[in-house]
């Protein structure tokens, strides 16, 4: 069975991140998408298992110290990690595997696995980033302000990863980053695999 994909995605908080990888998925089979594990609290509308798994600090502390993270980061004020196991038996099986983490947790990811590939998202200003921000309604302008700094921040990253969609138009965006994972579907190792035995009968007769 070939291995999958392990697919990082970044952005700062407000790019449309979440939005673009929920129609990814829904247009394309063979995804999983990880659910992280994180200590914030769930924002209305959020719901545990689905969006995050919601755990306190000490079951986080516990399961750091069991090695059952890939990776696991502070960002904000919270904590997130992404657990190993689902990740690596979905991998196995051959499908691939979309993470939506942070600078941090994709360096991480990159040294552990350096097969993955990551992209990050950027918004077309830095007025549209503010006012997706405001648009989502969930946060006071105080913090508003400082989720700005952090995005300015998460931002300087950019540059290591080995893809960049700007969401401008959200369309063209998702286009983009469908491509992405296509030509990585594509890639001849991955094919030669899948196709063992199409390429065994093309090459018989000669
Ligand atoms: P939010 O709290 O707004 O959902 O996410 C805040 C930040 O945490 C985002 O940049 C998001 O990508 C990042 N994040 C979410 N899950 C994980 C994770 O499992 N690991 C790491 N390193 N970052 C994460």
């Amino acid at each position: 069975m070939c291995k999958g994909t392990l697919f990082v995605v970044s952005a700062p908080s407000g790019a449309g991140k979440t939005s673009l990888v929920k129609a990814l998925r829904k247009g394309m089979d063979g995804f999983t998408v990880s659910v992280s594990h994180t200590t914030r609290a769930p924002r209305p509308g959020e719901k545990d298992g689905r969006d995050y798994r919601f755990v306190d600090r000490a079951e986080f502390e516990r399961m750091i110290a069991a090695g059952e993270f890939l990776e696991h980061a502070r960002v904000f004020d919270n904590h997130y990690g992404t657990a190993r196991a689902t990740v690596e038996a979905a991998l196995e099986q051959g499908g691939d595997v979309l993470l939506e983490i942070d600078w941090q947790g994709a360096r991480q990811v990159r040294t552990l696995l350096p097969d993955s590939v990551s992209v990050f998202i950027l918004p077309p200003s830095l007025a549209a980033l503010e006012q997706r921000l405001t648009g989502r309604g969930q946060d006071d302008p105080g913090t508003i302000a400082r989720r700005m700094g952090d995005a300015i921040s998460e931002m300087s990253h950019y540059g290591e990863y080995d893809y960049l969609v700007v969401n401008d138009d959200f369309a063209v965006a998702l286009r983009e980053l469908r491509a992405i994972v296509i030509a990585h579907r594509m890639r001849r190792a991955r094919q030669a695999e899948r196709h063992r035995d199409l390429i065994a009968g093309l090459l018989k007769a000669s």
